[in-house]
């Protein structure tokens, strides 16, 4: 990784970002951290999440409204044709795989659960095909709890923040949650909001291969600014 200078500011290479400050400013550039991917209720939320993995969420969003559209809800998925399933999932690449994850989803959340998402960690990440980012990202987001929800952009930017040396997501996890709890730092940070907006500057400013660092608004913070990608 080298380095240029894309802008004067008091970047310390050695330093990482100041993580309160870094979310006010993104909170700022973001008002309204939101997940990118449409739904409707906590199973839609599951079930798009659940899709998102190797693929985008405009093409999640592209399907979705026929999937719950034609078989809504976990009673309708857990008892849909698996081929007529893969068939509208197509668009995502491996079809009948991620069909067989969101129909063996439904008949677990109504075998298990009644039919209900569960708000529990562990009862979520027991379900097929959902991890532990997937189950963070439903309670935080639908739920409402202070949960870091790690992905790629995320991992992307604690490390060039400073603020992780570790890929590893439950270790990201870890290091920036521990750096929101530094003593006299105040009242917690809203660690889903912090993760929907380090999401959303992944994608529109801080890409992996094409860093705009001279537009962004974490410039004179960030110690790996000039990072070239
Ligand atoms: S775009 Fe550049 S300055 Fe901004 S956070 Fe990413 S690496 Fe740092």
């Amino acid at each position: 990784v080298s380095r240029i200078s894309t802008r004067a500011g008091d970047a310390d290479p050695n330093r990482p970002a100041p993580i309160r400050e870094v979310a006010r400013r993104l909170e700022e550039d973001f008002p309204a951290a939101r997940t990118e991917l449409d739904h409707e209720d906590a199973f839609g939320l599951l079930v798009a999440t659940v899709l998102s993995a190797q693929t985008t969420d405009a093409r999640v969003n592209a399907v979705t409204p026929e999937l719950l559209g034609r078989w809504p809800g976990p009673t309708g998925l857990a008892g849909a044709d698996p081929e007529e399933v893969a068939q509208v999932l197509r668009p995502l690449g491996m079809g009948p795989t991620r069909a067989e994850r969101v129909i063996g989803l439904s008949r677990a959340l109504l075998e298990n659960h009644g039919g209900e998402v569960p708000d529990d960690q562990d009862a979520l990440e027991a379900l097929p095909g959902v991890g532990r980012k997937t189950a963070l990202v439903v309670r935080g987001v639908h739920f409402g709890h202070p949960l870091l929800a790690v992905d790629t952009h995320v991992t992307r930017l604690a490390g060039r923040l400073g603020w992780t040396t570790s890929t590893q997501p439950r270790r990201v996890e870890r290091d920036v949650v521990e750096r929101t709890e530094a003593p006299g730092e105040g009242a917690p940070l809203d660690l889903t909001a912090l993760s929907l907006r380090l999401i959303l500057h992944g994608r529109r400013v801080c890409t992996a291969r094409s860093p705009d660092c001279s537009s962004c608004h974490l410039a004179d913070l960030c110690p790996r600014i000039g990072v070239d990608a």
